[in-house]
């Protein structure tokens, strides 16, 4: 019997490392709801509609249509990939720049309207597992298990921080936990579904879990 997984939490907290171990473990399709956000940002980035001194939000509304993101499994990185309008933008996606803007942008109503739709679409056959802000809330109130995952502020910045080293970022790690400080607010405070724990969800604080560790006790609560 199939079910629906949705992790929640902070930035940085290892949803998506979770979600990727349980998709493969379990034969499930893994969907980063954050990767269709951050997608949607670098689209507002690319017609100029959000720099550091101005954000037009009717031109980015108007434009929404123009929009269209989709997933290819990659079977050497054992995951799948982002596209917007055909191209893919997996590594765009994930600079500090776009991590600058994406919560400004993924607090416009009608961006999560559109966002929100095509998720509940992707994960309708169930056997999913899907990461994001507002997923055990929003997108699948009804999944069968919810988690809402919890870390440090300075553990996720370092984890954020070594991520982008790795990647040949050049980025301070000063200039990460502010960013991942900044998201955790606009995401929290936000007038459109913002970032809570649902009521039935599963907290998991890892801040000092190995991996192995966590994913021992997640696939506890799956198998329960
Ligand atoms: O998960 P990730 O850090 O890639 O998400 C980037 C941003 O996208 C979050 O900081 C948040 O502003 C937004 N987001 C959201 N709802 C989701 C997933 C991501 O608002 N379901």
């Amino acid at each position: 019997q199939k079910i629906t997984i949705a992790i929640d939490g902070f930035s940085s907290t290892g949803k998506s490392t979770v979600a990727k171990q349980l998709a493969k473990h379990l034969g499930y399709v893994y969907v980063d709801t954050g990767a269709m956000y951050r997608a949607v940002t670098l689209f507002t980035m690319q017609q100029g509609f959000i720099d550091e001194t101005h954000f037009d939000v009717n031109g980015l509304v108007e434009k929404l249509g123009d929009i269209h993101i989709t997933f290819k499994f990659n079977p050497t990185l054992g995951f799948a990939e982002v596209y917007l309008n055909g191209v893919n933008v997996e590594k765009e996606i994930r600079t500090l720049e776009v991590s600058s803007y994406v919560s400004k942008v993924a607090a416009i109503p009608e961006v999560r309207y559109q966002l929100v739709k095509q998720q509940q679409q992707m994960g309708k056959d169930k056997g999913v597992v899907m990461d994001g802000r507002d997923i055990g809330t929003v997108v699948f109130p009804y999944a069968e298990l919810k988690l809402f995952m919890t870390a440090s502020a300075e553990k996720r910045a370092k984890r954020r921080y070594e991520e982008l080293i790795e990647r040949g970022d050049e980025v301070h790690y000063e200039d990460v936990l502010r960013n991942v400080q900044e998201r955790d607010y606009i995401d929290s405070n936000r007038e459109d579904s913002p970032l809570v724990q649902a009521d039935d969800a599963v907290a998991i604080d890892n801040s000092d879990l190995t991996l192995e560790a966590q994913f021992t006790k997640i696939l506890n609560l799956v198998e329960m």
